[in-house]
């Protein structure tokens, strides 16, 4: 009860907008569930031209996202963009549907930062505010991914502590916060809480081919279906300790991981091909995790025997990679195989993962430069 008076109360302080308020600025995306703009208040004129607000006018399935959003905010708001407001808005036809308001965290996503030629010394510039004086080479850049990964790992274990089961973790789902200089995790629409059985029937058409684990249904398809609406307690962490839902997260951060180390991104390809890529990025990433996932089905989703057909005609880039997990007698490999596999009981939690030694002794160096 204590919970319910509380968040209604901080509700009803909290400033509320309409449609009116808003003067829209760039659009950051568009998908099928609707479209994202950068926006300023209207009676705000000093940030008129840029826009400290981001705006997501979605459809109906915008009303499992302003829920998402509410909860994340009450139970774990540092995992996730600082969600400000969540309405209705129905007086005109085109802009009809829920409106979703956040705060306008950063201009980057890891997307963005993973496709410039600098990655990942352009993340340690933004994390720091300064550039390290180390030389350039595996073991400064392992560092860093390390931070990343932390902070990624952390901002999933908020959500998942919380009972809340993300479904669409990817780079282009994770922004960098400039005010934190943290990754926060974005996009609530695709996400399920169990606990509550909000948005329990999976909807797969919804999951990213590229990242979505092998299981098509993270929840036993013996499993009662659980109520639509917000009911409490309709699923017991009991039924979530046995079909462990959470792990299909796990499998995509891995597969971001294995992304990060290997510049899957960045191939050396032909000059002509390399410029085509720079016109449409999205190619590179996409062609490259295709291949990754074929090979990798192929391997009965067997990370070594995967890296055993591969390595000895990878690519330099690809062997590269291997050697930055091999750093520290492989903890960084270890880690990797204990995400990727194809039984989502046999992944490690997000908790389990940020206590692995990967995070160890470096992990915690990095983390006081980090603060
Ligand atoms: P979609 O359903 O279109 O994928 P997202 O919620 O992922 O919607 O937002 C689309 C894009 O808008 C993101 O990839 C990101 O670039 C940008 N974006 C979303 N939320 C924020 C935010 N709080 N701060 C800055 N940029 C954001
Ligand atoms: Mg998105």
């Amino acid at each position: 009860w204590d919970m319910f008076v509380l968040a209604f109360v901080e509700r009803l302080f909290r400033p509320t907008y309409r449609k009116d308020d808003f003067v829209l600025g760039k659009k950051l995306g568009e998908g099928a569930f609707g479209v994202v703009y950068r926006v300023s208040l209207a009676k705000n004129p000093a940030s008129k031209k840029e826009g400290d607000l981001v705006l997501k006018k979605a459809t109906e399935y915008g009303a499992v996202e302003i829920w998402m959003n509410e909860r994340v905010r009450r139970a774990c708001s540092s995992s996730c963009a600082d969600f400000l407001y969540g309405f209705l808005e129905n007086s005109s036809k085109k802009g009809a549907g829920y409106w979703l308001l956040w705060r306008f965290e950063g201009e980057a996503t890891l997307s963005d930062l993973m496709l410039s030629k600098d990655f990942p010394y352009n993340v340690e510039a933004m994390i720091l505010g300064e550039v390290q004086a180390l030389p350039k080479g595996l073991g400064r850049e392992n560092r860093i991914i390390q931070t990343i990964m932390r902070q990624l790992l952390f901002a999933l274990d908020g959500l998942h502590t919380t009972g809340i089961v993300h479904r669409d973790i990817k780079p282009q789902n994770i922004i960098f916060s400039e005010g934190s200089r943290t990754f926060k995790i974005i996009d609530l629409g695709a996400a399920t809480d169990l606990r509550v059985g909000i948005n329990y029937i999976p909807k797969e058409f919804l999951l990213d081919p590229r990242y979505a684990a092998p299981e098509q249904y993270i929840m036993s398809t013996q499993t009662p279906s659980a109520p639509s609406a917000p009911v409490a307690t309709a699923l017991s962490p009991v039924l979530w300790q046995m079909n462990l839902p959470d792990r299909f997260d796990i499998y995509s951060t891995g597969l971001i991981f294995l992304q990060m180390v290997s510049d899957l991104f960045k191939t050396s390809l032909p000059l002509l091909f390399s410029f085509l890529t720079q016109a449409f990025p999205s190619l590179r990433s996409d062609s490259n995790l295709i291949q990754f996932n074929r090979q990798l089905k192929r391997c009965g989703y067997d990370l070594v025997s995967w890296r055993k057909t591969v390595e000895p005609r990878a690519s330099s880039e690809l062997r590269r990679g291997f050697e930055l997990l091999d750093l520290d007698g492989g903890i960084g490999w270890e880690l990797l195989t204990s995400m990727v596999r194809y039984k989502a009981r046999q992944r490690t939690s997000a908790k389990a993962a940020l206590a692995h030694p990967y995070f160890g002794r470096e992990g915690l160096l990095a983390l006081s430069f980090m603060q």
